[in-house]
């Protein structure tokens, strides 16, 4: 026997259920599972993702068995429908689904009405008494077939309808006769001959496997394999196809067709949220078509489907709390109502923004329906940044232009294009874009992920654009109708006749639907309880401390505020930069001796100690590691013309001179060159200065009270002696201060592991160290090779062709940088059990890395202030995780 290829469901019984997502897809497993629980679903069955896999790996061959599989459920299926495919009474028909394990919006077209044709529409017209619909529902099948299964662009079968309105003066798709829709059939028709080279089929048989066919082909179309790429869903799961027995929403004034969901997906707030059309079918709803209207009486008063459909509003309530009760979660449902009976067609987990999430988790919580771990579990802590993103200056002066929905909060700010590609292009020379469009398609997926923000002009909470946009995290405004778009003009008008160009400055606030002239001031977002209850909860469970890398006073307090304990990476050179000091530094580098090199330094010192007395004052007795001067010299010199100029006559020396002092500081790999602890060895006393700094800074505020932890760190080393050499001159001045300042306080000596040579001797290392601090960015160059400053032409090749799955430098590479992390941290803990390690490279805040990080029990990893609430939770989910 061979085997099975194919699962029933229907009549309150099902072969399949929801845990076999990986086999049936998520669409048909769910079905199967909402049959099991006594939900109206019409009967079907589901085609595996198995067969999808054996028809891409045999080009386009089934495997044995499965048409016969097939045969004999169209047959139960006829049977239990008491119709028959291809009948001239009682014709059967169906849908065909695609369903992929994970749920891909938009990326596989469904085919509706399929088993019509000449003589069945008759059939159709004669037994619903209603000939307006049988041939509605025609004109749609030979439409959707035509364009997904036969391949013609969808504004060509789009053409005659548009034509046919016009013709009929009317503006509605329900306008159009039965006679209309007659001819629109032969119209659409003679499409299909010309532009396909062959007739519309016929044969419902026919019709079945063109259609199967198609929806496993549609698996590696461009569009789905982009998509699939940017949600990192591997390539090899495959989808499944669902066919199921029609229902109709287009049947008149009694029927019609919606989505919902059973929380507010952008708020998270309990209770229905969606939208519906009356005497519609399919995705009349998303395609914004006609504009769809509310479900509950609250948002739609008497045009909700609440007032025009109680019987089926109040037993959609029910589904809604039995799906949520079954599931534990957040639903999005779809659903049809034929002669007021409802339907469901579709459930799976809801997407929403991360407000949403929080709130949903912490509510389900509440409810009883889920424990403390599942909630943290529950969301994605890259998502975060969604709410840690500045917002619209409540404040600010706005001249709107435009309001529309909102779809997915936020602020962006941007200059205006009007199309994917261009969004695309101008994003990769590092532009801020705004992606305006009347309304997106799957096609414009890479345009809206390079985007700040989308705007449509059509459409509504549940269109395409809002739809994925929500799920990229970004902002956006749906259904603006206050603008007209013009494409071919590359402008758009909005209120009060405003016209904006392609690359002109808007704004939008995707939380309130705004369309805003210019770029908009924006301010910190405020966190909800919700939030900081999450939060409380995941610092229960994580094992990982959280610092985070900030080297001003404002940055260690915002980082505070999102729950930083202590800052991991304080960069002294961001401090040299101001207008005042760079001039002190631009005097040291430019010295000839070492006294003139101490004259200058003295000028810096008192900057440099007043920034860390207020950034220990800020961080109150939480560690701060401060990390010795570490750029090369040249960072801090004039190289234009003009600026050699301006400091030549500022400072008196000539522009040969300044010139030549470029010159000599010149270095071919600047990256491998005179920086870091080789300047320190070099000039002893910048480091002097700097540990002074730290140290008389840390003395006095504790002499004030203020309780301080500093803890020194010597970066970019290579041989143990040379942080001997760093050791020892550190005693030496604390010993002094100490001594002159008659105080004594607690502080540390650690260095940065950051070349693969430090991470292989971590033991001889250790003996001078206190901690080690991964800094993972220059592990990341030093171990693969590669700069980071010139990897932007290369690695992107790398990760579109495969050969690496991730960007070294967003995800730790775990065989090479991850293994001589954990190496180091072996030997360095050989040597001092009470070694404290930490990692201060950008991969502090990255989910995937930190999960690594805590499984080989690091102390804690830091970030830049707005992922630590990120990295809080994600600590929290690889502790939860690993059990
Ligand atoms: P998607 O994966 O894009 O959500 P679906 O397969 O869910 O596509 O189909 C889209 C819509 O088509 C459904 O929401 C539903 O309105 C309609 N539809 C699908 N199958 C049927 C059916 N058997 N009867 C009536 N409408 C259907
Ligand atoms: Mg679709
Ligand atoms: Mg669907």
């Amino acid at each position: 026997m061979s085997n099975k290829y194919v699962y029933y469901f229907g009549n309150g019984e099902a072969d399949g259920s929801t845990e076999m997502k990986n086999l049936l897809g998520g669409k048909g497993a769910n079905l199967a599972e909402m049959i099991n629980i006594g939900l109206p679903v019409p009967p079907g069955f589901t085609i595996t993702t198995e067969v999808c896999t054996y028809y891409d790996k045999n080009n386009g061959k089934y495997p044995e068995g499965l048409e016969t599989q097939v045969e004999e459920n169209v047959k139960k299926l006829e049977e239990v429908m008491g119709k028959k495919f291809n009948d001239k009474d009682n014709p059967l028909l169906v849908s065909v689904r695609s369903g992929a394990p994970i749920s891909m919006p938009g990326m596989m077209d469904t085919v509706l009405n399929l088993g019509l044709n000449d003589q069945t529409v008759e059939a159709l017209a004669k037994m619903s008494n209603n000939e307006r619909f049988a041939y509605d529902s025609y004109r749609r099948f030979i439409q959707m077939f035509g364009n997904v299964v036969m391949g013609i662009e969808g504004e060509k079968v789009e053409e005659p309808i548009q034509n046919m309105k016009i013709a009929k003066k009317v503006s509605q798709d329900t306008e159009l006769t039965a006679e209309d829709l007659k001819e629109l059939v032969e119209n659409l028709k003679e499409v299909v001959r010309k532009e396909a080279g062959r007739d519309f089929p016929q044969d419902p048989k026919q019709q079945l496997w063109d259609s199967i066919s198609a929806v496993f082909g549609s698996w590696n179309t461009e569009r789905a394999i982009v998509y699939r790429k940017i949600n990192k869903i591997p390539d090899t799961l495959g989808t499944a196809v669902n066919i199921v027995a029609m229902v109709f929403g287009n049947l008149g004034n009694d029927s019609g067709t919606g989505v919902a969901f059973t929380r507010n997906p952008s708020t998270g707030e309990k209770g229905i949220y969606g939208e519906y059309l009356s005497n519609a079918q399919g995705e009349d709803v998303v395609a914004g078509i006609r504009t769809p209207l509310p479900i509950t009486k609250e948002e739609g008063g008497d045009d909700s489907l609440e007032v025009i459909f109680p019987g089926p509003y109040k037993e959609l309530l029910n589904v809604s709390s039995i799906l949520e009760n079954h599931f534990k979660d957040m639903q999005d449902m779809e659903f049809t109502i034929e002669n007021r009976k409802l339907w469901m067609l579709q459930t799976r987990t809801g997407k929403r923004t991360a407000r949403a999430a929080v709130k949903v988790a912490i509510d389900l919580v509440k409810e009883g329906l889920i424990d403390e771990e599942t909630a943290i579990l529950r969301v994605d802590p890259a998502s975060l940044d969604q709410l840690l993103h500045p917002m619209i200056d409540p404040n600010a002066k706005k001249e709107i232009i435009g309001k529309g929905l909102p779809a997915s909060p936020g602020a962006a700010s941007g200059k205006v294009v009007f199309n994917a590609e261009d969004a695309e292009k101008y994003a990769e020379k590092g532009e801020k874009v705004l992606l305006v469009r009347i309304e997106t398609s799957p096609e414009d997926i890479k345009g809206m992920n390079a985007a700040e923000g989308i705007l449509t002009a059509r459409g509504g909470m549940t269109s395409h654009a809002a739809v994925v946009a929500r799920g990229m995290g970004k902002s956006c405004v749906a259904g603006c109708n206050d603008i007209t778009i013009d494409y071919s003009k590359k402008l758009f008008v909005g209120i009060n006749g405003i016209v904006v160009k392609e690359f002109d400055y808007i704004s939008l606030d995707g939380s309130t639907g705004e369309v805003i002239l210019g770029n908009v001031p924006k301010v910190e977002p405020e966190l909800s309880g919700d939030f900081t209850t999450l939060m409380q909860w995941a610092d229960k469970y994580r094992k990982l401390g959280i610092r985070t890398n900030a080297d001003t006073g404002h940055d260690s307090q915002v980082a505070r505020n999102f729950g930083a304990e202590g800052i991991g990476l304080c960069r002294t050179e961001h401090m040299f930069f101001d207008e005042e000091r760079i001039k002190a530094v631009r005097e040291m580098i430019l010295s000839e001796t070492v006294e003139e090199r101490k004259k200058a330094l003295a000028k810096i010192k008192p900057m440099q100690k007043s920034d860390f007395k207020e950034i220990f004052t800020v961080m109150k007795g939480l560690p701060v590691t401060v990390r010795l001067l570490d750029p090369p010299l040249h960072e801090f010199l004039p190289h234009t013309d003009e600026e050699i100029k301006a400091l030549s006559e500022e400072m008196g020396v000539s522009v040969e001179n300044l010139v030549e002092k470029n010159e000599s500081l010149k270095e071919l790999n600047p990256m491998l060159g005179h920086r870091g602890c080789r300047l320190g060895i070099t000039y002893p006393e910048i480091y002097d200065m700097q540990v002074e700094a730290i140290l008389e800074a840390a003395c006095e505020l504790s002499k004030e009270g203020v309780a301080v932890k500093p803890e020194i760190m010597i970066p970019l080393v290579d041989f143990s002696s040379e942080l001997k050499f760093f050791k020892e001159r550190i005693e030496i001045i604390s010993k002094e201060i100490f001594e002159k300042l008659n105080i004594e306080i607690p502080f540390m000596v650690g260095t940065m592991i950051e070349m693969p040579r430090a991470a292989l001797t971590a033991d001889q290392i250790a003996e001078y160290a206190q901690f080690f601090s991964f800094g993972t960015n220059d592990l990341t160059q030093t171990t693969l090779g590669i700069s980071r400053d010139d990897a932007g032409k290369f690695l992107k090749y790398y990760i579109d062709d495969k050969i690496i799955s991730t960007d070294p430098f967003m995800s730790v590479d775990i065989d090479g940088v991850g293994q001589l992390v954990k190496i180091a941290k072996e030997k360095g803990r050989s040597v001092k059990e009470n070694l404290k390690l930490g990692v201060c490279g950008e991969h502090g805040g990255d989910p995937a890395s930190i999960e690594f990080f805590n499984s080989i029990g690091l102390n804690y990893v830091s970030c830049s202030p707005y992922r630590v609430p990120i990295a809080r939770l994600a600590a929290a989910q690889s502790a939860i995780k690993e059990g």
